[in-house]
C-alpha cells in the first residue's frame, strides 16, 4: 500500500470518529415535547384556531413587517408566551429595544425554544421555533446586548403577553 492511501485511510477514519463523536450531542438534544398532543395539531386546524397572519408566521415562517407590533410598546413585568400553545418563551427582563421594529431579547427560558439552521436568504441564519407545537418564532443572531450578546428577534404576532 502507497504512503498516499494510508494518507486517504487515515483521514476516512478521521471523518468517521468526528461523525462518531457529534451522535451523542445529537442524542442530548432531547426532545420533552414530542408526545406532547400539540405535535398532533393538522395544518387546517391550526388555521382554524389561529389568526390569519399568526398562522402564517407559526406555521408557514411569514415574517411579519417590522414596526407593525403593538408588543414593542409592551413594558410590563410579565412573560410572553407562544400564541400558539402558550408554552412560555421569554421574560419581560429580557426584552430591549433592538431598534429593529420587532420585538427583541437577549435571552429565552431554558430548554423552551428549538433551533434549526434556515437558508432562505441564501447565508444561513439560525431560526427558532417554540419547542412544545414547534411554531415558528424567529431568528437568532449574535449582535445583542449584554450578558449574553445575543438578539431573539421575534415576530410579535408568534407571541401573547401574559401580565405578571
Ligand atoms: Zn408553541
Amino acid at each position: 500500500m502507497s504512503t498516499a492511501s494510508l494518507d486517504r485511510r487515515r483521514f476516512l477514519m478521521g471523518s468517521a470518529l468526528a461523525a462518531a463523536a457529534l451522535a451523542p450531542g445529537l442524542a442530548l438534544a432531547a426532545d420533552p415535547y414530542a408526545a406532547s398532543t400539540w405535535r398532533k395539531i393538522s395544518d387546517g386546524d391550526w388555521k382554524q384556531r389561529l389568526p390569519a397572519f399568526s398562522y402564517e408566521v407559526l406555521r408557514h415562517e411569514a415574517t411579519e413587517r417590522p414596526g407593525t407590533s403593538p408588543l414593542l410598546g409592551e413594558h410590563r413585568k410579565g412573560t410572553f408566551v407562544c400564541l400558539g400553545c402558550g408554552l412560555p418563551l421569554f421574560k419581560s427582563d429580557w426584552k430591549f429595544e433592538s431598534g429593529t421594529g420587532w420585538p427583541s431579547f437577549y435571552t429565552a427560558i431554558k430548554g423552551a425554544l428549538a433551533k434549526k439552521t434556515d437558508l432562505a436568504i441564501g447565508i444561513p441564519r439560525t431560526e427558532y421555533h417554540c419547542a412544545q407545537c414547534l411554531g415558528h418564532q424567529g431568528h437568532v443572531f449574535d449582535d445583542g446586548p449584554q450578558p449574553t450578546g445575543l438578539r431573539y428577534c421575534n415576530n410579535g404576532v408568534a407571541l401573547r403577553f401574559v401580565p405578571a
